[in-house]
């Protein structure tokens, strides 16, 4: 239970994102693991003390400190009142706390100042995580100053080997210091790269739903089919490719036959089933490169990149004979269902809009001569040539 608490502390890692308390909890977890250095400075000093390297005073007031300290801050954090400040986690001011409480434990037991100073780097490490570098060149140069006055004040201090007795216990108690000074950096220095790799992580995981939500803004509800706002970038990269390359691409306009009837005989739901049956037939037939897109109501748009005329219009009509011959019963008993496509070749001088234009030309040249068949644009030169132009003309069926 204490491992799974030091590494959720550590890594700030609980499932999922946290909520108002739980965050203000992971805060007071943080100030919690200043507590266990606290802890670990408690055991030193008990050291030092035994061997007559700092009065029993130090150890009561670096206690009461650390106390207060866990106490003032934990509270602040799990209340919420520090929520209101720029900085919730408060990082600034335990920092200057803990520095404070460095500075009396040098003042009251220069013989080990040294280990003092060394807290402060882990003081320092700690406060690197959260502060900005403005004010943690802030926070060095106050400490800085309050060191500078230390020295001044009491010159022997860290310059003149003070008068200790010699003792097994101060010697241990700066060897385990030390190592343990060693040990904090360390840990304060993986938790950096924990925070750093779970800020990565959760940038991934955003940038993995911006996409999601991208995706989901093109593609239409019902069928799952593109929708306008996916076919228009999509055709504009064609148009691009052909003006740039001379790639060839074409589009069929699909609009279901007497949809309308299949709505009032069956059911409007029924129609939606259709709609969706009719996509997922489509998809399950088209080449990896096709795209298909419901451009409105029962009507839809197959992007066909690198496609020539020929081959488009090939396409088309086998999509046309795969919907005519699919059994429709299983939807509405006796329920059949046919589609006429327009098809047309991208010229060079196209937009979007005239390309799918000719498109439903075509289109409702296939409406206009009976239904269920294909029908492809006429090309643009030829229709110069013709008078009056003429601007579809029915495929050849079967
Ligand atoms: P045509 O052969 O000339 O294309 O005839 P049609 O009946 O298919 O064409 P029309 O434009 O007269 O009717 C299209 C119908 O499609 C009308 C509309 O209610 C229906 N429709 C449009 N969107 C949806 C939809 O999302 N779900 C259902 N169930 N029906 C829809
Ligand atoms: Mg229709
Ligand atoms: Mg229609």
């Amino acid at each position: 239970m204490l491992a799974g608490w030091l590494d959720e502390s550590w890594t700030g890692d609980a499932s999922g994102p946290p909520t108002g308390p739980e965050r203000r909890l992971r805060r007071a977890r943080t100030t919690a693991l200043a507590g266990l250095s606290y802890a670990v400075d408690l055991g030193v000093l008990l050291l030092f003390w035994l061997g007559g390297a700092a009065p029993v005073r130090l150890l009561a007031l670096y206690a009461g400190l650390a106390a207060l300290h866990l106490l003032v801050f934990g509270s602040l954090q799990i209340s919420g009142a520090s929520e209101r400040a720029a900085n919730p986690n408060l990082t600034g001011l335990q920092m200057a706390w803990a520095i404070a409480m460095q500075l009396a434990a040098m003042l009251w037991a220069p013989a080990v100042a040294g280990y003092f100073i060394g807290v402060m780097f882990v003081v320092f490490s700690f406060g690197a995580l959260r502060l900005s570098l403005r004010s943690a060149l802030g926070m060095w140069a106050a400490t800085s100053i309050a060191l500078a006055l230390l020295l001044w004040r009491f010159p022997t201090l860290g310059v003149m080997p003070l008068q200790v007795r010699e003792s097994a216990w101060v010697r241990v108690g700066v060897g385990l210091g030390f190592c343990t000074l060693l040990l904090r950096c360390l840990m304060l220095n993986s938790r950096v790269m924990a925070l750093r790799a779970r800020s990565m992580r959760e940038a991934a995981k955003q940038a993995a739903e911006a996409a999601a939500a991208r995706e989901r803004a093109t593609r239409d509800g019902l069928t799952g089919a593109l929708n306008r706002d996916g076919l228009t970038p999509l055709l504009e990269r064609e148009l691009a490719q052909l003006r740039a390359h001379g790639t060839d691409s074409c589009v069929a306009m699909i609009d279901i036959d007497w949809f309308k009837s299949i709505n009032d005989g069956c059911g409007h739901l029924t129609g939606d089933r259709v709609l969706r049956a009719l996509v997922d037939l489509l998809h399950a037939h088209l080449r990896a490169s096709d795209r298909l897109a419901r451009f409105g109501g029962e009507e839809f748009v197959l992007v066909m990149p690198s496609t020539g005329e020929l081959d488009g219009v090939d396409i088309a009509e086998r999509l046309r004979q795969l919907v005519e011959r699919q059994d429709w019963s299983t939807l509405a008993p006796d329920l059949g269902l046919t589609v006429s496509i327009g098809v047309a070749q991208a010229h060079r001088g196209d937009r979007v809009e005239t390309l799918l234009a000719r498109a439903d030309t075509a289109l409702y040249g296939a409406k206009a001569s009976g239904r269920n068949r294909c029908c492809v644009a006429m090309r643009v030169d030829a229709m110069l040539d013709e008078a009056p132009p003429r601007h579809a003309m029915q495929f050849d069926r079967g």
